[in-house]
């Protein structure tokens, strides 16, 4: 099999699978309780979580753990439910829904700005915001147990980005960037599924969207999920052994861009969605349209011959709406209709362009002879 999908998940690295093994067979305990099998997970919580902050110039303090990005994204989301809220167009559903049915017109505002695109795997530019202060919102108003007050920060404005793509592929550090808020999800770096965590800066707004347990220093209610995060911290070790940035860059870099120069060369009336010179663009995405070849339909045909690409994102899988980062980037739906994302990991390989090469420029001929859409 040739798997191009990346971006959807990362294949479980091997030693994040062993290190949830071992979790659930020696961690198995409630990480909460204040007995020895207790603590003994709480440890292997606390390590992932100074993990993650060390690789993102965070505080400890600042990570909690969620269900994943959807969840980190909804949480800061609801946090700011009634203020005004402003994102890019290119985010993320969980982003964008959420946003549509909470935002307001009270201030403080947030700005929810992804740092690189799911789908296209192109940078954006982060927005400047009004760092000023403001007086009085009730946002401002959370207390500690002693009564101090928990927003430290009172402004106008506070910003959030979505690094669930970013995470791993270019170095990270939330305080050069100037972020608030910053979203994570494991299973896009070689960990498990089902576990992600939110960066909330010290002294901003912040609302638990689970609310009735303590976990998280009562800012996300549930049992903890220590095996995932035993494997979400694996996948971080690995992270931060394996990966020297140049190295990683240069390798998948060279994929991706051997592939798209011969998308270019090789298949008429094929476009490339992803701007791939160097600073424009994530290393591991390659999107690319085919005209009068839907989008669906090549990647079935490819999916027969053991090639694993996706449309757009796999969330909106299913969704015969054309993908809305296309719409949004192109403006043009028949671009968007025949689009496909490749991505690419340390497993991918040049075999592995050869072989899609040996494959997609007959589906996606087969596809336009019998299109009413003339080329
Ligand atoms: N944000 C972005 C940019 C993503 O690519 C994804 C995964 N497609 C998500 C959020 C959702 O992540 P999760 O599966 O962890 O909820």
């Amino acid at each position: 099999m040739v798997y191009l999908d990346y971006a959807a998940t990362v294949p479980l690295l091997p030693e994040v699978i062993e290190a949830m093994h071992k979790a659930e067979k020696n961690l198995y305990a409630n990480a909460s309780a204040l007995h020895t099998p207790g603590h003994l997970a709480m440890n292997e919580i606390e390590r992932t979580r100074s993990l993650l902050a060390e690789l993102i110039n965070a505080e400890p303090e600042e990570i909690i753990f969620t269900s994943g990005a959807s969840e980190s994204n909804n949480t800061v989301i609801r946090t700011f439910s009634g203020c005004q809220i402003e994102t890019s167009p290119l985010e993320h559903h969980s982003i964008i829904e959420a946003a549509r049915v909470l935002k307001g017109s009270r201030l403080p505002k947030l700005y929810s700005y992804m740092l690189a695109n799911n789908e296209t795997g192109e940078f954006l530019q982060l927005p400047e915001i009004e760092r000023d202060e403001f007086g009085d919102s009730p946002l401002f108003e959370a207390k500690n147990d002693w009564g101090k007050p928990l927003v430290t920060e009172r402004r106008k404005a506070y910003l959030h980005s979505d690094l669930t793509q970013v995470l791993g592929k270019i170095p990270v550090d939330v305080k050069q960037l100037g972020l608030d808020y910053a979203t994570f999800s494991a299973h896009k770096i070689g960990g498990p599924i089902g576990v992600g965590a939110l960066y909330v800066r010290k002294g901003v707004p912040f609302k638990p969207l689970i609310i009735g347990g303590n976990q998280e220093n009562k800012r996300r209610g549930g049992t903890y999920n220590t095996v995932g995060i035993a494997g979400f911290g694996a996948a971080l070790d690995y992270v931060k052994r394996e990966k020297t940035w140049e190295q990683y860059d240069k390798k998948i870099r060279k994929l991706r861009d051997e592939l798209a120069r011969r998308i270019e060369v090789e298949i008429t009336g094929s476009s490339l969605n992803t701007d791939i010179a160097p600073g424009a663009s994530l290393p591991n995405i390659l999107n690319a349209s085919f005209k009068a070849a839907e989008g669906e339909s090549i990647q079935l045909y490819l999916d027969a011959e053991g090639i694993i690409v996706s449309t757009g994102s796999a969330c909106a899988a299913g969704d015969t709406k054309p993908s809305h980062v296309l719409m949004a980037k192109t403006g043009d739906a028949e671009v968007a209709h025949s689009s496909i994302r490749f991505s690419f990991g340390l497993e991918s390989s040049l075999e592995d362009i050869r072989r899609v090469m040996e494959i997609l420029p007959g589906v996606v001929d087969k596809l336009q002879k019998v299109s009413t859409i003339k080329l």
